[in-house]
């Protein structure tokens, strides 16, 4: 049997990057996962792959930003699959820039991802959890969550707030038997960078950053990650593995945080 055979989880963004990692490493464990994102198009993809795996998930459209989208996915997966073990709140975007070239609107919309999003998922999704006993949220921070970072002001201050609200809420949760916890990726492969840091490939191109002379020159360990690194942390919290794990911060980010 899987790691989380026969367990139900909601994976929030998982149809790219690391929610798609995520996504995949669950259903290879034995999960049922449903899949949640705005990207329908990618979201198909992915349930496909994991269909093609041996896996079992199925995908649905979903702006975490709307309390009322929450309040009919949960419902959807009540419905479904009557009960609600795991949750990956892992949605997010990053927004690079100096404050002082950042709009409001952009400050904000970024908090509406990253961190209502987060809240939203919470408050919706743990009272179907409590349910049946209990389990497990991990909530997507970062290593901006940890420390500064230059022209990352307005990303850093969602993913600061993601890192305490998950340790208040597992405070909160835990008579009940729910596990919160946070993790902190470093430099990860994925599409997000190329507006963490615009403009960060050659000059006149709207090319993504050069991720290996980044981490070359930042990470003790010398090389970036990928989804599957943050997968396999996440498969961890949300198995029973972790039982006595919550309020808990797991940063996997080859050193670059320690430095
Ligand atoms: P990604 O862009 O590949 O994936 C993010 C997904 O979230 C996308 O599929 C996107 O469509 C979805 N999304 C965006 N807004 C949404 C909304 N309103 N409702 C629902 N879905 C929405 O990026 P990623 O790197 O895989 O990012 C996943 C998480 O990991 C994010 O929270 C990000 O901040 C965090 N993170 C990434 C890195 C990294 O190096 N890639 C490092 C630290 C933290």
């Amino acid at each position: 049997a899987g790691r989380v055979q026969g367990k139900v989880a909601l994976v929030t963004g998982g149809a790219s990057g690391i929610g798609r990692g995520c996504a995949e490493r669950l259903a290879q464990e034995g999960a049922v996962v449903v899949v949640t994102d705005v990207q329908d198009h990618k979201g198909a993809e992915t349930v496909e792959a994991i269909a093609k795996a041996g896996g079992k998930a199925s995908y649905l459209h979903h702006d975490v930003t709307s309390e009322q989208a929450w309040i009919e996915v949960i419902a959807k997966v009540k419905a479904e699959h009557g009960r609600l073990d795991i949750l990956v709140n892992n949605a997010g975007i990053g927004l690079g820039g100096s404050v002082f070239e950042m709009s409001l609107a952009d400050f904000q919309r970024q908090q509406a991802v990253n961190v209502d999003g987060v809240f939203l998922g919470c408050k919706h999704s743990i009272p179907l959890m409590r349910e049946n006993g209990g389990g497990s949220v991990i909530n997507m921070s970062s290593v901006a969550g940890l420390k500064g970072a230059p022209n990352l002001a307005g990303y850093c201050a969602t993913k600061g707030a993601v890192r305490l609200f998950t340790k208040a809420v597992a405070m909160e949760c835990a008579a009940d038997h729910v596990r919160v916890n946070s993790v902190h990726p470093g430099i990860i492969e994925t599409p997000i960078w190329v507006t963490v840091i615009p403009q960060g490939g050659p000059p006149g191109t709207n090319a993504p950053p050069d991720l290996d002379a980044m981490s070359q020159m930042a990470v003790p360990l010398g090389t970036k990650g990928y989804p599957e690194d943050i997968a396999n942390g996440v498969l961890w919290l949300a198995s029973e593995e972790s039982r006595y794990v919550t309020g808990a911060e797991l940063v996997i980010d080859g050193g670059l945080s320690v430095r």
